[in-house]
């Protein structure tokens, strides 16, 4: 009779109603607090089933989106900017850069001096800005 008692299911409850986020599987109240996914296991063919491990791989991939995104645009800039160099030198003006949609605000790094000179720093160029005169210098990268 004893035996009977502690059988799997009876010592469970799942009143917290707590359920796999992969899944939804049931996951019994008395699990950890933080357990969020449910155990993994194998089918009769030893093919695992774990829900965490997919859970992740499905959710980790808009990040890589963005990721993707973000270089696909710095390459973008790249190449506008090799445009712009051979159709305009390496000074050009504000308007130069409007018109070949080179947004400084979207450089990886800036700083901006005492006197108000600004170096944006992109995939391959470093512009500088001379806040007065509006005339932007671009240069490649010294390697
Ligand atoms: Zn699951």
């Amino acid at each position: 009779m004893k035996k009977k008692f502690l059988k799997d299911g009876d010592q469970f409850t799942y009143l917290k109603n707590r359920v796999c986020r992969q899944c939804g599987e049931p996951i019994a109240d008395q699990d950890k607090i933080t357990k969020e996914f449910c155990e993994k296991t194998y089918d009769k063919f030893g093919k695992p089933k774990d829900c965490k491990t997919a859970w992740h791989r499905e959710n980790d991939k808009p990040n890589r989106t963005v990721h993707s995104r973000i270089i696909n645009n710095l390459n973008a800039i790249s190449s506008r900017l090799d445009f712009l160099i051979k159709r305009k030198g390496e000074q050009v003006s504000t308007e130069d850069l409007d018109i070949y949609e080179i947004n400084l605000s979207e450089c990886l790094n800036y700083h901006i001096e005492k006197n108000g000179t600004l170096t944006s720093e992109f995939l391959n160029h470093t512009i500088v800005s001379n806040p007065f005169t509006e005339i932007h210098k671009i240069q490649y990268h010294e390697k």
